[in-house]
């Protein structure tokens, strides 16, 4: 028996117990992916689920928001990806040591990759790469790291700049968010990626894109946001004819790449795919 698990709070509105669950079901194996809500403080509770990796009752976890951060000092080893980004959102056991890894940026890197083959000018054209990052926040830094991995030059447009330039190094510019600052970078732009909450469900009719600013020709737009179909973010992108896609497709990549690492099995994406359209997220 396998079985699974999420930490974070609130976590009423998760996906993850259908994603793999869906893995599980197509793998044959006998298993189950509970949720662990741990409120933000509540660092003892943190301990107690821990544990249950460490006696066996539990074979991994995903963390997810208020914890990525402040799980760590409970973990016997980081891998580079997870102690650069500074972020853990999978949890497993190796040679009796709780190691924490980051599936975020791999699985965003997948996906937008996936998304950007079928744009082969964008990718075979450009020697430059550039890229404008709405928000500086938790998933930001999974963004960034990946990114930079690739060889993009990054833009971060953020409200609290004193707290992006903590992000910020020589590959990285940091530019207030409003419409004066971000329209000086339109011509330069091939990517835009949204890693605010703005758009996100219930409040779909908020978009993270700045009122009567034009769209940078010819570029695609990342919505990090999957718990809407067609935020109005990628609507309004692809109005103006640009391509779009929400973040379904790096909810599924990061996942499929957490239950590999706990099961050693490759999902094809269409199997969770198929499992969250079934859902009316
Ligand atoms: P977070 O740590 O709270 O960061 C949010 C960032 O957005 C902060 O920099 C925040 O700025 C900024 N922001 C919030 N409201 C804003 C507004 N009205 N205008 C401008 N900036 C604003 O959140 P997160 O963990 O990065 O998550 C962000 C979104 O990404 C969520 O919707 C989450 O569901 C999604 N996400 C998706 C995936 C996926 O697999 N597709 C993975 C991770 C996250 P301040 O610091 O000034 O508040």
């Amino acid at each position: 028996m396998i079985r699974f698990g999420l930490i974070g709070y609130p976590l009423g509105h998760s996906l993850s117990p259908i994603l793999h669950t869906a893995a599980l079901r197509a793998c044959n194996l006998q298993g189950d992916y509970s949720l662990y809500p741990v409120e933000p403080n509540d660092l003892p509770s943190l301990r107690d689920v821990l544990n249950k990796i460490r006696t066996g009752e539990l074979t991994g976890l995903n963390v997810t928001i208020p914890h990525k951060q402040n799980i760590i000092q409970f973990l016997d080893e980081l891998t580079v990806s997870a102690c650069t980004i500074g972020a853990v959102n999978t949890i497993y056991l190796k040679e009796d040591k709780l190691i924490g890894d980051n599936t975020d940026a791999p699985g965003f890197l997948t996906d937008l990759n996936g998304f950007l083959k079928e744009d082969t000018d964008l990718i075979e054209e450009k020697d430059e790469k550039s890229v404008l990052i709405l928000g500086a926040g938790g998933s930001a830094r999974a963004v960034i790291y990946a990114l930079q991995n690739a060889g993009w030059a990054i833009d971060i447009a953020a409200r609290r700049i004193e707290q992006a330039q903590r992000l910020a190094n020589r590959h990285l510019r940091v530019i207030p968010y409003d419409s004066f600052h971000i329209s000086k970078l339109l011509s330069e732009i091939q990517l835009v990626v949204n890693t605010t909450p703005v758009g996100m469900s219930p409040n779909i009719n908020a978009s993270p894109w700045i009122d009567g600013l034009a769209f940078p020709q010819g570029a695609v737009v990342y919505d990090l946001i999957y718990n809407h179909r067609e935020t109005l973010l990628v609507k309004q992108a692809r109005v103006s004819g640009l391509r779009a896609t929400t973040g379904a497709g790096m909810l599924i990549e990061q996942a499929a790449l957490s239950f590999q690492l706990w099961t050693g099995q490759k999902i094809a994406h269409n199997v969770m795919l198929d499992a969250i359209n079934e859902t009316d997220h």
